[in-house]
């Protein structure tokens, strides 16, 4: 893997075919991301949405089609270039047995307190942070399991616009969102404006509205 270091000009998938095992997940499977774009991905449960993401990633290997950064096959691509280039925020966010800054702070470990709390106002999740006991001082293990599905995603969110890679990758980002979060949300990332590139999947058309093009997925198949 080559490639030194490689500035972020836009994402593909080519005629891409994944299985994790037996069965074909993707079938012949074709997305171009340009930069500075929003696209949207949706599809049925099950249809390979995440997978697709996570090819991005490179959590995965590629049998067959291409999936680019750059234009350079992501094989190719040293692993912390990638890093550099992507974040990725999942339902799932895993918080450490520390402080919530702590948790923010390993996105950017130079990341300044005024840098965490801007991160955390465009996540909004700075308010609910300053109701906490002791603020971005408290540790996560007092908290219990007090921190809905939302709150984890919100701070999920916040590490990824710390991380301030030009693409970022968010799956079903919303989904424990009120509607009001979700618009404060995509509005500040539409306001980054220059930089940002954003692949994002959803399974609602409100989401949707502010993608500048939508691809279907249909049991692995683009539709
Ligand atoms: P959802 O909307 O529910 O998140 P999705 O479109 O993101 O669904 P994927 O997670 O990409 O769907 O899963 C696509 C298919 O691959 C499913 O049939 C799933 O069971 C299977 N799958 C996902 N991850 C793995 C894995 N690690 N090993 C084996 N099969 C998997
Ligand atoms: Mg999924």
């Amino acid at each position: 893997t080559g490639h030194a270091d490689i500035a972020f000009t836009g994402a593909d998938a080519q005629n891409v075919y994944f299985a994790y095992g037996e069965e074909t997940i993707l079938h012949d499977v074709s997305v171009t991301i340009p930069r500075n774009q929003i696209v949207g991905i949706v599809g049925r449960s099950g249809s390979g949405k995440s997978t697709l993401l996570k090819l991005f990633m490179r959590f995965w290997e590629v049998q067959k089609g291409q999936v680019s950064l750059s234009g350079h096959t992501v094989n190719d691509i040293n692993t912390a270039n990638l890093r550099n280039m992507e974040s990725f925020v999942t339902q799932e966010t895993h918080l450490f047995h520390d402080s919530i800054k702590n948790n923010l702070r390993i996105a950017r470990l130079n990341a300044t307190d005024e840098e965490i709390v801007t991160a955390c106002k465009k996540a909004s999740v700075h308010d609910f942070i300053m109701t906490l006991p002791k603020g971005y001082d408290t540790p996560v293990g007092e908290l219990g399991d007090t921190l809905s599905g939302g709150e984890r995603q919100r701070l999920g969110l916040a590490r990824a616009f710390l991380h301030d890679a030009p693409f970022l990758l968010l799956d079903e980002p919303t989904s424990n969102l009120d509607s009001l979060n979700e618009a404060g949300i995509l509005r500040s990332q539409r306001e980054e404006g220059q930089d940002k590139t954003v692949v994002l999947v959803s399974h609602r058309a409100s989401t949707m509205r502010i993608a500048d093009k939508v691809y279907s997925v249909e049991h692995g198949r683009m539709s």
